[in-house]
């Protein structure tokens, strides 16, 4: 097993000169990312494309675009974001100031998934860099093009004692691990998430865990089932359903299943026309190990829609499974493919209750017009984050933090949330010297009563 000890201690020699602090400093290293995604823009798309099938509109759209925005808009608060900020004071401090200092832990571990390889290594990134850390990345074995073209990237135009990208599988990140870094933020699955977790235990290192799980998407009797057979064909199917996001199920009620599975077809064919496979813009699985995992939820129900799968293209094109109990294996874990099973229900709070039964969803999607059912839906189930007749959507918003809650994951990032994970927040207080309050002291004259005059 590789030794990443004297990366790592590179790295934080460069930490402590002191580099990263300095916020006009890490302003240039943003400008510079975004000039460098910029420049090998079209070899993004070729290497997602030789790694996944991604079309460049799909490529633009959820890997790069996404990532140039977030650029955009940490540049645009940053110098606010890491001034120390003065926060009130209670009566008790009279004559004290209390400030925030946020500053950098030091040296970050970032370690991505395949799904979204490019982004879900440089999302967090431009949070770690924002706050003034140092940081390796280490990205998926599962997406060589898109790795290899990765490390390139950040070789090429910055220093490694300062970013670095170590590519490899499980056992090069469990060698990184077996290091002591500062923080480790993980993007991935729940068990690995555990793994993670564990291992960052040792060395108290903190930890955010982006994770998975079954996200559900419930179609209530009064949603515009149009808008939303389309918007769910969109979130279900992008990226051939391997998003972390991506409405894992749906439960419609049962007076307007059969007309809402009807606009559904219409939606998935104006989405992806009449045969996915062929046209070449489809996503395909990643492996054929995950295709074959996928391929054996297709006996599960009945097929309503699509079915067609090719193992030479590893592709399965966009399915809807019916007559779904709890029971099949597809309703076991998260599918993370292009695969969606529906339940039906007629009553809500039954329906909610099966949803609780099970661990906190990354994601939860609502298509309803009535806002009981809206409220009831969110102060009962606990999720991650989701939206209101839409899916997906939520992510792409600097403005709401984006993490899992319970076995879906720990922490949330994305726009001021970003820096705020690789930030310590440091809390200090600036004491008076002009006067020294004497009731805290035991031996003032009726300490006590004046304690209690202060603190009530
Ligand atoms: P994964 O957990 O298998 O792998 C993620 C990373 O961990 C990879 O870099 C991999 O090399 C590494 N890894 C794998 N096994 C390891 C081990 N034993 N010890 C240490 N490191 C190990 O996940 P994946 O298959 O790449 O991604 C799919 C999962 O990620 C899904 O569950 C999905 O929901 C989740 N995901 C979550 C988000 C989010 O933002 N919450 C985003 C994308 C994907």
């Amino acid at each position: 097993m590789e030794n990443y000890g004297d990366l790592i201690q590179k790295q934080r020699s460069f930490f402590t000169s002191g580099k990263t602090r300095d916020v006009l400093f890490r302003m240039e290293v943003l400008t510079k990312l975004r000039t460098v995604i910029k420049k090998h823009e079209q070899e993004l798309m070729d290497a997602l494309k030789a790694d996944l099938n991604k079309s460049e509109f799909d490529a633009y759209l959820t890997e790069i675009g996404i990532l140039l925005e977030e650029i955009r808009f940490t540049m645009k608060h940053l110098k606010k974001w890491a001034k120390p900020r003065k926060v009130k004071s209670s009566l008790a401090q009279v004559g004290s100031k209390s400030y925030i200092y946020p500053e950098p832990y030091g040296v970050a571990l970032i370690i991505a998934p395949w799904n979204y390889p490019f982004q879900l290594a440089i999302a967090p990134l431009i949070g770690a860099i924002a706050a003034g850390n140092c940081a390796i990345l280490k990205p998926s074995e599962l997406t060589p093009q898109t790795s290899a073209l990765l490390s390139k990237m950040i070789s090429s135009h910055f220093p490694e004692e300062y970013i670095s990208v170590v590519e490899g599988n499980a056992e090069t990140s469990t060698a990184l691990l077996n290091e002591k870094v500062d923080y480790i933020f993980f993007t991935g699955s729940v068990p690995v998430g555990k793994i993670i977790m564990e291992a960052a235990s040792k060395n108290l290192t903190p930890v955010t865990l982006e994770l998975g799980g079954k996200s559900p998407c419930i179609v209530h009797e009064d949603a515009n089932l149009k808008l939303a057979a389309k918007r769910i064909a969109w979130g279900k199917y992008i990226n051939a359903g391997q998003t972390c996001v991506a409405p894992d199920y749906l439960y419609v009620h049962s007076r307007v299943k059969e007309e809402f599975l009807k606009e559904l077809k219409l939606a998935i064919h104006e989405l992806y026309g009449e045969n996915p496979i062929e046209s070449g813009h489809f996503t395909r699985i990643v492996s054929e190990k995950h295709f074959s995992r996928l391929a054996k939820f297709l006996i599960n129900g009945t097929i309503t829609h699509g079915g067609r799968h090719e193992i030479s293209s590893l592709s399965i094109e966009p399915t809807v499974l019916g007559n779904i109990t709890w029971n099949d294996e597809v309703m076991q874990d998260e599918i993370f493919g292009p695969i969606l099973p529906v339940l039906e229900y007629d009553d809500l709070s039954k329906m909610i209750g099966e949803v609780t039964a099970r661990p906190k969803p990354l994601a939860l999607y609502i298509f309803t017009e009535s806002e009981d059912v809206q409220n009831e839906i969110l102060s009962s189930i606990s999720f991650g984050g989701g939206c209101i007749n839409d899916t997906v959507y939520h992510l792409s918003s600097p403005y709401l933090p984006f993490g899992g809650v319970g076995e879906s994951g720990i922490g949330a990032y994305h726009g001021k949330g970003s820096f705020d994970v690789f930030s310590h927040e440091k809390s200090i207080l600036k004491q008076t010297t002009r006067f020294d309050l004497p009731f805290r002291y035991p031996t003032t004259k009726d300490a006590l009563k004046k304690l209690r005059f202060f603190i009530k």
